[in-house]
């Protein structure tokens, strides 16, 4: 019998319903989908029906390949949520945030200097930056990594574009830019700056900032993504880049964008939020608490601050748990965590020691659970339970 549904890899049957208690729970991918129920609760007010003649052209009645309507939406998003500085600013968008991170490498670096601008991330970062800058190689930029390299250096004359993500993945820090001087540039990623993950503390301000549908309604399949840029030039030059690589983002996704963006603002973002953020929370309460019964695993240390958008001093909740496998001869903690049967993502990915394993906790409740109840096992057997 053919499963009438796609099983999670540790569920099997027509109806998903056996357990197969020896499999790998996967703890890897960034995939959303704990945003699912939110959007089953409001499966009426977000679908979507498109007639065959609608949206068929190239643009938009102004020409442009970006719809003034979500754009009128997305402004207010940020306003609503205090996570960003809209006004005056220009807005690009692109095939998911990740066609814009090369759009903004490309732009920040075009400046006919004569060697290449030398693109740079604190480490642990998003392996993307680097593979994208590579696979994408250029004559204007070259990926060089470690930031720890140009901090202290007097050389001021290179160009620099730094990565600066906040949150951080993998371990949901609040980077800083690290890098200062006139021929410093920054990409801003705020995937995650909304209020399922983190407290809002003050509006972003930075002069090119990276936003994300995938991390906010949860909807990573749709491929969109928004840059926010101060500055006219740079703008001109992003928008270029999306008019050469795809002559913008599809039509029918910006449709889809703006239907879920106006359920998201139906409740001014509480509802979302709300749901996001105990899900989230729960989650990271889960997880600490069992880690806290364990001297082999440590978790990263976040602070808690004062959210704006939710009026209170919360923690934060984060979208991965960055694991640090305390004991020396957990040298590889990947492969301790996958002698579990637990599958996370190697420190080394991230540029990071291989003490360190990345667990996500965005995905399904069941992929928590089951990260949980392995998790557990661990630990009672760290403690002498057989
Ligand atoms: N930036 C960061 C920090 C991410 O974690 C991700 C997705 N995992 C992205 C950008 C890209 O997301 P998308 O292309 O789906 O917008």
């Amino acid at each position: 019998n053919q499963p009438v549904c796609e099983c999670n890899t540790c569920f099997s049957g027509t109806d998903c319903s056996l357990f197969l208690s020896d499999c790998d729970v996967n703890a890897d991918g960034g995939d959303p989908l704990f945003l699912e129920p939110f959007w089953m609760q409001n499966a009426a007010s977000s679908a979507l029906v498109v007639a065959g003649w609608h949206r068929m052209s190239y643009s938009y009645k102004d020409s442009s390949y970006i719809s003034q309507e979500l754009e009128t939406h997305i402004r207010k998003i940020h306003a609503i949520v205090g996570n960003a500085v809209t006004h005056k600013r220009f807005l690009v968008f692109g095939a998911g945030s990740t066609q814009l991170l090369n759009a903004a490498v490309h732009a920040l670096s075009l400046d006919n200097s004569s060697s290449p601008a030398r693109v740079v991330a604190s480490i642990p970062f998003y392996p993307l930056y680097e593979k994208q800058t590579v696979y994408f190689q250029s004559a204007d930029f070259k990926f060089e990594g470690d930031i720890s390299v140009w901090k202290n250096s007097s050389d001021t004359s290179m160009n620099l574009v730094e990565f600066v993500t906040a949150p951080n993945n993998p371990d949901g820090q609040m980077n800083k830019a690290v890098l200062k001087g006139p021929n410093t540039k920054t990409i801003h990623d705020h995937a995650y700056y909304w209020p399922h993950y983190t407290p809002i503390t003050a509006p972003a301000d930075g002069n090119l900032m990276i936003f994300t549908t995938s991390k906010l309604t949860g909807h990573a399949g749709s491929r969109f993504g928004w840059a926010v840029i101060k500055d006219e030039s740079v703008y001109q030059k992003m928008n270029d880049y999306m008019g050469v690589n795809t002559v913008g983002v599809s039509r029918d996704t910006q449709l889809r964008a703006l239907k879920l963006l106006k359920v998201v603002l139906e409740s001014g973002g509480r509802e979302i939020f709300e749901f996001g953020h105990n899900t989230m929370r729960n989650r990271w309460e889960k997880l600490s608490n069992t880690i806290s019964l364990s001297n082999r695993f440590t978790l990263q240390q976040i602070p808690p601050q004062y959210c704006t958008f939710f009026h209170k001093v919360r923690a934060s909740s984060p979208a991965f748990a960055w694991v640090k496998c305390e004991r020396e001869e957990d040298i590889n903690c990947y492969e301790v965590l996958k002698a579990a049967k637990i599958i996370g993502r190697a420190g080394r990915i991230f540029q990071g020691l291989d003490q360190y394993v990345r667990l996500s906790l965005l995905r399904s409740q069941d992929d928590f659970d089951l990260l949980i109840h392995r998790l557990i096992k661990l630990v009672l057997e760290e403690n002498g339970a057989k």
